[in-house]
């Protein structure tokens, strides 16, 4: 074993003394929450993915469950998601009173396979939330075409896809543009690309879905004259129906903005240490690195590592000594007691998504790490797979 090592976590923020001098602005005037900041965080956001609307949410969350109520889920409906992803992917689906079903992964990018979505369609199908596991973006021609075949509507969960495109045709797409989905929705809790503290954002094309994202925001509370059943005054505001308080402050969103100038930077530098992972780890056929589809770039949100053959546990508790904060994304959510114990689902159902639980480490990825830390890692997976 090695000595003492520094401890590598698996994510970090980068925190600028721009990023904070842009924060403490924003403490200085005199609004921290609805003031003009979280609008040009919006425009801002909304302009770097190429869609016309975002709508700025106080978490990643919230996003997802606005989005679910925006698109109509409720009861008797089932919506469609991967298995592999973080449980808020699937909680927004029971939240609105539709039904989750989870359709297994493509066992190369991890991501849902198309054709397990058309396997679990039925009449009640009414959306699909594909999640772009990693950064990888999904495959969104073969989703949109079956969303449109199907008349449902399409969620992208790119909580981990900032700054991750794909090509079709010799055009490139971003994710958020929302080209082959009704909306998409973003996190910015600080382990994802680019951090507000707490935050989330939803993209769309569609005036329609914008207008209710931003009612369901503020309490359903609408104030605009044209849109009022009546007029008592110039006091006057309307309820109209059930929203929440998911708005998020000037103070975030001034980081948020901030850090949106870096994210291109961010991205390249996540990139960079994939490759040398890459490089490394493929030449060892007990280890499997993480594939791409032809066309996606991924944003590389995680990095995965599949250790074919080994003693997980074993792998899993030598790596945290050389120091690494190795992590396992995601324990399935059909392995999950609250969608095993509610929903009537069977464990034989998702084969890709087992195999890929049972061996898979999440590696240390954030683009602070120095070319040394990449070293260190690079250093004790060889000794891991050596010795075990
Ligand atoms: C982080 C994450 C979310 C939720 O974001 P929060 O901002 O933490 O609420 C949703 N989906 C996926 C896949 C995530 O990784």
């Amino acid at each position: 074993m090695m000595g003492k090592k520094k401890f590598i976590p698996y994510g970090r923020q980068s925190i600028s003394e721009e990023d904070i001098q842009a924060v403490v602005d924003v403490l200085r005037s005199d609004r921290l929450t609805q003031g003009p900041v979280v609008e040009q965080f919006e425009r801002a956001v909304a302009e770097y993915c190429g869609a016309k609307y975002a709508v700025a949410v106080s978490n990643g969350t919230a996003a997802l469950h606005l989005a679910a109520l925006a698109a109509g889920f409720e009861e008797g409906d089932e919506v469609i998601t991967s298995p592999i992803t973080f449980v808020a992917s699937a909680n927004c689906i029971v939240y609105s009173g539709a039904t989750p079903v989870f359709a297994d992964i493509d066992r190369n990018t991890y991501c849902i396979d198309p054709e397990q979505i058309k396997r679990k369609i039925t009449s009640k199908t009414k959306g699909l939330i594909p999640v772009h596991f990693a950064g990888q973006p999904c495959d969104m021609v073969e989703i949109s075409t079956i969303s449109k075949r199907n008349n449902l509507i399409v969620i992208e969960d790119a909580a981990h896809a900032i700054g991750a495109s794909y090509e079709v045709d010799g055009r490139t797409y971003k994710v958020g543009c929302c080209a082959h989905s009704d909306m998409a929705i973003f996190s910015f809790h600080p382990v994802k690309h680019l951090t507000t503290g707490e935050g989330g954002m939803i993209t769309t094309n569609s005036p329609e879905l914008y207008e209710r994202l931003c009612l369901l925001r503020t309490h359903g509370i609408i104030k605009d004259p044209k849109r009022l059943g009546r007029n008592d005054g110039p006091w006057y505001y309307e309820q109209q129906e059930l929203g929440f308080n998911y708005r998020i402050t000037d103070i975030q969103c001034a980081l948020g903005l901030s850090q949106l100038k870096r994210l291109d930077e961010f991205v390249g530098r996540r990139r960079q240490i994939v490759k040398k992972y890459n490089d490394a780890f493929s030449e060892c056929d007990t280890l499997i690195v993480p594939q791409q589809r032809a066309g996606a770039n991924s944003s590389w949100h995680l990095y995965m590592l599949g250790f074919q053959s080994f003693d997980r546990r074993v792998v899993f508790e030598a790596l945290r000594e050389c120091g690494l904060g190795v992590n396992v994304h995601y324990i399935p959510l059909h392995l999950q007691p609250f969608y095993a114990d509610n929903f009537n689902l069977s464990v034989g159902d998702y084969p890709e998504a087992n195999k890929y639980y049972s061996r898979v480490i999440t590696l240390p990825l954030y683009p602070s790490m120095t070319d040394k830390d990449v070293q260190q890692v690079l250093n004790a997976v060889h000794e891991v797979v050596e010795n075990n």
